[in-house]
């Protein structure tokens, strides 16, 4: 049964997307970004590049299967969609941002009558009720870092990644609304007709993910340090120890490793004797 995947097709989730799908094992082809529907080596399954903000109704209305988008825009649309996995990029919040001046520091005191300018209306809106302010929300489709200096908020709900953008903008957050990341959404109405195809390739993103920083470390061991190896270089589910044909001095070991360990490791292989080390990156575990 075919698929349609969903994924943006410009912002900051794009890139890694589409690098995740390649290591995933679909490949898109050449220049399909600039296409709406792209096929992928795998025959059943095609990619449409869609706005983020679009992907979630889609998704919803069961126009595609699954979708990559920011957690962010889910909450926000507010339909319900099934989170298949987190997928630990794209991380951002969604915060509340007064202007420096005004020497607030905590979202419960910002004054009732406020004027809200945010391109997440309902999410804004909620946190407001819920804290038992009345604002006013003013919805715009971007740039709302800008708009208490033109006059037209006090204050914003945006995104905010590494902060920087407030900074320029001397205004500062005084509340988390949510966190955010990429997440692979599902189509409830597809679920029930094609679960497995939609399992499946849900568990072929999951293995790029948990391949994330690892490396595959193969080097040739003499035969009496073994135990040593076993114990700084633990594996999945143990180092693979293989005989070397006519050697029986030295065995081959395979190794999934952290790629923050690799350089100590390495040293400390050398130091017992070990040789033809080969350190290669993994796109895929599935364990
Ligand atoms: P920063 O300066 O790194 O805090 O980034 C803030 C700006 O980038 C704001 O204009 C946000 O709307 C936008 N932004 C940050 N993170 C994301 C994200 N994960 N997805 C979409 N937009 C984001």
């Amino acid at each position: 049964m075919s698929l349609k995947l969903a994924v943006p097709n410009k912002g900051r989730l794009k890139e890694r997307t589409v690098e995740i799908l390649r290591q995933a094992g679909l490949e898109i082809e050449d220049g399909a970004e600039r296409k709406l529907y792209a096929t992928v080596n795998h025959g059943d399954m095609s990619v449409l590049f869609l706005r983020a903000q679009d992907i979630v109704r889609f998704v919803h209305s069961g126009a595609v299967d699954m979708g990559i988008t920011g957690w962010d825009i889910v909450l926000e649309t507010d339909l319900d969609v099934e989170k298949m996995l987190d997928l630990d990029y794209g991380r951002c919040r969604l915060s509340v941002a007064v202007p420096e001046a005004t020497g607030i520091t905590s979202a419960k005191d910002i004054p009732d009558g406020s004027k809200v300018a945010t391109s997440f209306p309902h999410m804004a809106g909620k946190f407001f009720k819920e804290l038992g302010k009345e604002v006013d929300i003013i919805t715009v489709s971007g740039a709302a870092e800008v708009t208490p200096h033109l006059g037209v908020a006090d204050l914003i709900v945006d995104l905010v990644s590494s902060g920087s953008t407030l900074k320029t903008n001397k205004l500062v957050e005084v509340g988390v609304i949510a966190e955010s990341q990429a997440v692979l959404v599902a189509s409830k109405k597809s679920l029930a007709t094609k679960e497995r195809e939609m399992r499946e390739l849900a568990a072929a993103i999951e293995s790029v993910l948990a391949a994330e920083g690892k490396r595959y470390l193969m080097a040739d061991v003499p035969i009496d340090v073994l135990d040593e190896v076993r114990s700084f270089l633990p594996g999945v589910a143990g180092p693979t120890i293989m005989n070397i044909a006519g050697r029986d001095d030295i065995v081959a070991v395979h190794v999934v490793v952290d790629k923050a360990e690799i350089y100590d490791s390495v040293n400390r292989l050398k130091r017992i004797g070990a040789s033809g080390i080969l350190i290669v990156p993994i796109d895929r575990i599935d364990p």
